[in-house]
């Protein structure tokens, strides 16, 4: 028989912001009581929340609404690309509701409007962390909403605001509450993570009843205090950097900065306004690694922005090898619409930015499998991602999951345990093991293991 609660369709696109909006309406829907199903067929709506980053991302999210439309009829659109609901009602009439991003009082009240909230809500089945998309193990953490920058070839400041960190004493206390639930490694995202507090300036907040600085610095001591994997990503060159990196550790915040470059000639970062734009990502990576020397840099790059010569381009080449960057993604340069970097002379014809793309890309191939294979024969500890037929499958500290190569470990275990395994292998992207006899991987309590040095 059909249970009798109203069923929600939820389709969720976009970066882990928009996982962690998606979390938090489908908390609020579990709350009061509605399901969530994966048919069209049965659910009472369908929510889309999109994605509005890349004109790709934007075609993908009006197929989502245009399938839900004709497979389910009524549909209500949410996320970044609902920040121009303009183009979405003239396209779809016949949404039930459009509402921007980091904003689930809207959509809730979207959804009461078009399906009625059950009599008796189900409040007290909702699991204290809330309803999470990710594996029982990780979970992402999201510190503030919003930017002050206006990167040229950026809209997201114009569809989700300026920074607003959230309180101090929320994030440790969201935090611990996923840590009560089992996961082993949290991902820290916003749009500018080490602008935390800038907004509030840096006013004290309390923790637990403790006065504590709204700051970059105080945030990584604090999150450094749960006692799993915290990792940091959209971390953006300040000076605050450097403060943090003595805090770092390969058993609580870890020596992992996803750092998002992009570029590293200083008349492109300027020509595109980056944050910290006019300091040298070369300079500040050696004053790290002085600092860290076992710290782990993932970074993106856009290439073919307007007005990028061959010259600046190799400039860029030149700093992947010289800075030793660990783990890359990168894009070749698009016009979002609405973003200023589209007024901007000299665009690179797409012809170049695919074959400068392709360049960068077999150029980090080499990079990344030298920097692996200096690995073969450490030993590290690995969070087992998943268990298969043939082994484990798992992350060390250097490999954050979905972006980053993986472990595969010959061995016994089970998804979120960690183990501790010796390196045996490196392709471009992964690593091999074997997960070290079980004596070895009883660590006495207070007691740190050896940190490994990719
Ligand atoms: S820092 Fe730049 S790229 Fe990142 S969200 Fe802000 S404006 Fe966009």
């Amino acid at each position: 028989m059909r249970p009798t609660e109203p069923a929600i369709g939820f389709v969720s696109l976009g970066c882990p912001k928009a996982v962690v909006d998606a979390e938090h309406i489908l908390t609020r829907l579990r709350a009061e009581g509605y399901r969530t199903v994966g048919d069209y067929g049965e659910a009472d709506l369908v929510i889309i929340n999109t994605c509005g980053f890349i004109d790709s991302a934007v075609a993908e999210s009006m197929d989502a609404i245009d399938e839900a439309l004709r497979a389910n009829g009524r549909v209500i659109v949410t996320g970044c690309l609902g920040s121009r609901a303009e183009a979405i009602w003239a396209r779809y009439p016949q949404v039930l509701a459009v509402t921007g991003p980091h904003d689930d009082q809207a959509v809730m009240a979207a959804v009461h409007r078009h399906l009625p909230r059950p009599h008796d809500p189900f409040v007290d089945l909702v699991p204290a962390q809330g309803v999470r998309l990710t594996p029982a193990h990780y979970a992402y953490l999201k510190i503030s909403e919003g930017c002050n920058h206006r990167c040229r070839f950026c809209i997201i400041p114009a569809l989700r605001g300026p920074l607003v960190s959230r309180p101090l004493g929320d994030i440790v206390q969201e935090a611990e509450a996923l840590v009560r639930a089992g996961v082993r490694e949290i991902l820290v995202v916003s749009q500018d993570t080490s602008a935390y507090g800038v907004d509030v300036k840096h006013r004290v907040g309390f923790v637990g009843g403790r006065a504590v600085r709204m700051s970059f610095v105080e945030l990584v001591r604090e999150l450094g205090r749960l006692g799993i994997w915290v990792r940091l990503h959209y971390v953006y060159p300040y000076p605050s950097v450097e403060d943090i990196l003595p805090l770092l550790d390969t058993e609580g915040v870890l020596p992992y900065l996803d750092v998002p470059f992009q570029h590293a000639h200083p008349r492109i970062l300027q020509a595109m306004r980056r944050p910290a734009g006019r300091v040298h990502p070369l300079a500040c990576i050696k004053a790290w690694r002085g600092i860290r020397p076992d710290l782990v840099i993932r970074s993106t790059f856009i290439v073919g922005f307007p007005g990028e010569t061959e010259e600046e381009f190799a400039a860029l080449l030149d700093f992947v090898t010289e800075a030793g960057i660990d783990r890359l993604g990168a894009f070749s340069y698009s016009p979002v619409d609405g973003a200023a970097a589209n007024a901007l002379p000299d665009p690179v014809p797409e012809r170049v930015r695919e074959e400068r793309l392709g360049r960068l890309m077999t150029h980090q191939a080499a990079i990344s499998a030298d920097r692996l294979a200096r690995r073969v024969g450490q030993t590290c500890d690995v969070l087992i991602d998943a268990v298969t037929d043939e082994g484990l499958i798992g992350r060390s500290y250097a490999e954050a999951p979905d972006i980053d190569g993986v472990i595969y470990v010959q061995g016994k275990g089970r998804a979120g345990e960690r183990l501790q395994v010796r390196v045996t292998g490196s392709d471009t992207h992964d690593l091999s093991a074997v997960a070290l006899p079980a004596a070895q991987n009883e660590k006495p309590a207070g007691q740190a293991r050896a940190r490994p040095t990719p």
